[in-house]
């Protein structure tokens, strides 16, 4: 059941208490509705993906409420803090390396080292952040490969159903996406022309901004910076070989595996939103053990099973 509510001060602390609880709120921001979930919880952030149906996981803009908190979650240079303070609120997203004791999950970065942050310029999303008290991880509030959203009755037509709640706050102005801008090599790079104009940045800076080096960077899914196991994965196993390790889906390969073993299952009971939530925990786990080679279970190919075995694919790929 999807809650639609005209955004005032009771139904914002209701949305409040659900991202709390895990659960999605779309809430409009000054370019397009997002889709809401508590940043620092991979469950929440896992029922966003399946949401959307997005194919892959890529990494979401975690929305913050003032510069201290960006600061808690990045490590943000000089250059960075002037602009966000000449931008911030506003549609200028800063991507920067994720500090040691920052919040937000590894899923909502998609298993890089860096977060993309960004104040919104929209009384209700900041209040919504406010109340919550932690990171909003919010993509746009469309199905995938559908329009984003300026209206409530936009992200009602895609999501209802998906979503425990629905924000009401008219339409969104910039329509736009934001800005993004990348702190995490030598000089600034623009990963995103968006809504805050290049030159005016580039005022701010003092500086020209970069070139992405890399096109992969655009398509994040591909970046070889993604989290990628040591351990070496052999896909599709029906059964655990002797000196493997079992990464297992339902509780198949765990059965079948000698005694002593290491064997983690993303879900022992088969939901694939349970399992995108412990998909990039359990790889570093897996690490973390001495796991060198890991039987991987068979994992469905429908919802968040697409973006689960895309990712395992890259993980299995050989390593250059
Ligand atoms: P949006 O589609 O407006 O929600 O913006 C998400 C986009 O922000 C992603 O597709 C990336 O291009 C970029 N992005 C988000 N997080 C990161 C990150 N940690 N590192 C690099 N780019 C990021
Ligand atoms: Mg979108």
């Amino acid at each position: 059941m999807t809650i639609l509510a005209s955004a005032d001060s009771g139904s914002i602390a209701r949305a409040a208490e659900i991202l709390r609880e895990g659960g999605l709120v779309a809430f409009p921001t000054e370019t397009v509705y997002g889709l809401g979930a508590d940043a620092t919880s991979a469950w929440a952030v896992a029922r966003i993906y399946d949401a959307k149906g997005r194919p892959s996981f890529n990494p979401l803009i975690a929305h913050v409420a003032n510069i201290a908190a960006a600061r808690r979650e990045a490590e943000l240079p000089e250059a960075a803090i002037k602009l966000a303070e000449a931008f911030w609120p506003g549609p200028l997203t800063i991507v920067a390396p994720a500090a040691p004791g920052g919040s937000v999950c590894e899923l909502a970065r998609a298993g890089l080292p860096s977060v993309a942050l960004r104040i919104p310029d929209h009384p209700v999303a900041r209040a919504l952040i406010e109340a919550l008290g932690r990171p909003v991880a919010a993509p746009s509030a469309n199905r995938s490969g559908h329009v984003s959203p300026v209206t409530a009755a936009h992200v009602a037509e895609d999501l209802s159903g998906r979503v425990d709640m629905i924000l009401d706050g008219g339409r969104t102005t910039a329509g736009l996406e934001s800005t993004i801008v990348s702190f995490c090599d030598a000089e600034p790079t623009l990963l995103r022309p968006g809504a805050v104009a290049r030159e005016k940045i580039e005022k701010v800076l003092g500086a020209r901004l970069a070139a992405p080096e890399r096109a992969e960077i655009m398509a994040p899914g591909m970046t070889a910076s993604h989290y990628a196991p040591n351990a070496r994965l052999r896909l599709e196993a029906h059964e655990v070989g002797a000196g493997e390790a079992a990464l297992d889906f339902g509780g198949r390969l765990t059965a079948l595996a000698a005694p002593g073993a290491i064997a983690l299952d993303l879900s022992p009971k088969g939901d694939l939103v349970e399992a995108a939530a412990n998909l990039f925990a359990y790889l570093r786990e897996l690490d973390a053990r001495g796991a060198d080679k890991v039987a991987v279970a068979h994992i469905p190919e429908r919802g968040l099973g697409e973006a689960i075995n895309d990712r395992l694919r890259r993980a299995a790929a050989p390593k250059v």
